[in-house]
């Protein structure tokens, strides 16, 4: 028998009577109790009826047991397909009827929209609430011990993830054992991960960046996780001293720095940070090493590849960068239009291959055409520019590029100037249309606590620092930027709210 990624990150559990989880109560999970509390659910999925390769679409709240059942899938051969719990009934519905999923877990509180849901697709309706209780629960209690996990093979699908949906509808990524287990393992080496490790996991586990960069390390690894529902920068203060690593988005980081309480001392024996899912600022990096003397380290990655590129663990972390391909990922800049290689330091399309990419969209064939080349590589809609050290930085994505009469202008060149400017915190910058120029460059802003903008300072340095195309020709000041739950900047939304400017 084999199932490379339950040999991996399950079995291994079965023999450790040593803490891999600790909750928010402090309460811990051996590894023994993790391994038979997720072979009990895969009893339980089985029972259900599921075989090997059903989807199991599951909505459910972050707990101890919602990652049991994740491991259940790999035991079971169930293709797991995690959902943002902020989804409405509505939203579920379209990835329940995409996915053809023959079971959706979901929360008690919401049963009724849930069930009707699945029924509406001829699937099954279990729950599990944020204790981890529920009928599925109830299933796995009366499940005869001694399981016995399924034949996989590396090409065979572990999940079936969909994309954050910041540029357009969500895209289900196949990914399969192969695509897991190869970057994991190339992950745990790059970051020197080991089983003395305590991972400070705030992280949700229906995205790629908690479940499978931050969950798949630890099990391979043999380390252990603080594993708490979501973040909070005064829960991650009080748990900090017992962490050795941390993973988050780069909120994360600038809502600890908010905070006098987060001190160079409180984080001296810390090993490892990493930031992710969103541009971590420069400044970020600067202020957290000055308070810290930590550099953070930033990674690049998506859903449809897992990790790309990584700033070195040994070596210079640089500022603003993602760093460089992580080994066995292949890495170029292409012409966005012909697809041809660009000479070193201009940006472009950025393209990858390796073990870590998708095998394409779920029932989504022309998606998967335009975005796969027949050759292994994947155009991941991120513009991106290669030093002469081969440290990559994103610039931006294609979807946010803003042609206006005519020209073409990336967002970053300008938020990077706007940050400068005095009583700025952050900015975005987003095309909208323009009766004249097709579309206008609009600059949103958001004031630093306790400052009020000046908005004809900052359209006067505009003036002095960019082309007259570039310049926004309208300029927002608003509380706060729309954000999702990675801290991804929602400029679909900023569009959609400024569509009516210039009509
Ligand atoms: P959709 O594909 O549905 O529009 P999405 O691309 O936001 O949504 P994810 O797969 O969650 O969905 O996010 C991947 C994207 O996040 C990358 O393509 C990139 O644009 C961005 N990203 C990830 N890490 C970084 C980083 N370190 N710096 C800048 N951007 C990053
Ligand atoms: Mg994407």
């Amino acid at each position: 028998m084999t199932n490379p990624l339950y040999d991996a990150l399950v079995a291994p559990l079965a023999a450790r009577n040593t803490p891999v989880l600790t909750d928010a109560a402090g309460r811990t999970l051996s590894g023994t109790e993790l391994h038979d509390m997720a072979l009990a659910l895969a009893t339980a999925l089985t029972g259900l009826g599921l075989q090997p390769g059903d989807r199991m679409a599951v909505q459910i709240d972050k707990s101890p047991r919602a990652l049991a059942l994740y491991l259940a899938a790999l035991a079971s051969g169930v293709v797991f397909l995690p959902l943002n719990t902020a989804y409405t009934a509505d939203e579920v519905e379209y990835f329940v009827s995409n996915a053809g999923a023959a079971l959706l877990v979901g929360s008690p509180t919401r049963a009724d929209s849930l069930r009707a849901v699945a029924t509406r697709h001829g699937a099954r309706f279990e729950t599990m609430d944020a204790a981890g209780d529920g009928s599925l629960t109830d299933l796995a209690g009366k499940a005869p011990a001694g399981f016995v996990p399924v034949d996989r093979g590396p090409e065979d699908l572990a999940a079936i993830l969909y994309t954050s949906g910041t540029t357009g509808r969500s895209k289900g990524a196949m990914l399969s054992q192969r695509n897991l287990l190869s970057n994991a393992e190339v992950l745990v080496e790059e970051w020197r991960f080991t089983d003395t490790d305590v991972l400070l996991h705030m992280l949700p586990i229906f995205h790629t960046h908690g479940l499978f960069v931050a969950t798949n390390v630890v099990l391979l690894s043999g380390g252990s996780m603080i594993f708490l529902p979501g973040f909070k920068a005064e829960q991650a203060i009080d748990w900090l001293p017992k962490a050795t690593t941390m993973m988050g988005v780069p909120t994360f980081y600038t809502r600890l720095l908010d905070d006098p309480r987060f001190t160079g001392d409180l984080v001296g024996h810390m090993r490892l940070f990493t930031s992710g899912s969103a541009p971590l600022l420069a400044e970020t990096h600067v202020q957290f090493e000055e308070r810290t003397g930590h550099r953070i380290l930033e990674r690049y990655g998506m859903t449809e590849t897992n990790m790309n590129t990584s700033n070195p663990y040994d070596g210079d972390r640089r500022a603003g960068t993602v760093g460089l391909p992580l080994p066995g990922v292949e890495l170029k800049i292409t012409d966005p239009v012909t697809g041809a290689t660009l000479p070193q330091g201009e940006p472009g399309m950025i393209e990858v291959r390796g073990a870590n990419v998708f095998k394409g969209y779920w029932q989504m064939p022309e998606k998967t055409k335009e975005e796969l080349r027949d050759d292994g590589f994947f155009i991941t809609g991120d513009i991106g520019v290669v030093d002469a050290d081969g440290y990559v930085s994103i610039v931006g994505r294609q979807k946010d590029l803003i042609i206006t009469g005519g020209y073409n202008v990336y967002p970053k060149e300008i938020e990077l100037i706007l940050d400068e400017q005095p009583g700025v915190l952050e900015s975005a910058v987003v095309g909208v249309p323009h009766p004249d120029f097709g579309e206008a460059v609009v600059g949103v802003l958001v004031a630093q606590p306790g400052q009020t903008i000046d908005v004809d300072v900052v359209r006067a340095a505009m003036g002095q620092s960019l082309a007259k195309f570039k310049q926004p020709k309208h300029i927002a000041v608003v509380q706060e930027l729309p954000r999702n739950t990675m801290g991804k900047v929602q400029k679909n939304l900023l569009r959609k709210d400024l569509s009516a400017l210039f009509a």
